[in-house]
């Protein structure tokens, strides 16, 4: 049985993360749950939150992810998101602009100026989680 879980991390424009890993905590709907070699094959959807993982080094590395699934098969974890960022690659001047926005489009009346307060609110948990993923870790 090989030691190690090939991670993946893909959304619909890229392959964020494709590499041997020991350990993966993921954040499911019911609460986040953690991935070691050999575990029972089950399916996952995932919230708002961060991948935290271990490389073969020990290293933890963490990974934005908005909403998403996960795969889990014995050696092998595949997340698939809508949108995905390793810390070290978040923009914090772009997620700072749309925490702007977002929180001016919540500010507004809703039904006078046609906002959609659900789509402004998922933008503005985005932009936190970036923003707190970014500003805690760094050189990941
Ligand atoms: P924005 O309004 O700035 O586009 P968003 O939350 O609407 O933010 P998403 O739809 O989640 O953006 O992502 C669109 C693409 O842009 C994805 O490839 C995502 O990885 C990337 N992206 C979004 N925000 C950032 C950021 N702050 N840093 C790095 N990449 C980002």
């Amino acid at each position: 049985m090989p030691k190690n879980i090939g991670l993946q991390i893909v959304t619909p424009e890229k392959l964020v993360v494709n590499e041997d890993v020991q350990i993966v905590m993921a954040p499911g709907v019911l609460g986040e749950f953690g991935v070691l070699i050999g575990h029972t094959p089950f399916l996952s959807l995932l919230k708002l939150g961060v991948v935290h993982y271990r490389d073969v080094h020990g290293v933890e590395k963490n990974v934005f992810i908005s909403k998403g699934f996960a795969e889990v098969l014995p050696d092998k974890v595949t997340i698939l998101a809508e949108s995905a960022e390793r810390s070290s690659d978040i923009d914090t001047d772009r997620a700072q602009r749309a925490a702007e926005r977002a929180r001016k489009r919540l500010a507004m009346n809703a039904a006078k100026e046609n906002i959609d307060h659900s789509r402004a609110s998922a933008a503005l948990d985005r932009a936190m989680q970036r923003l707190k993923l970014a500003g805690t870790i760094r050189n990941r």
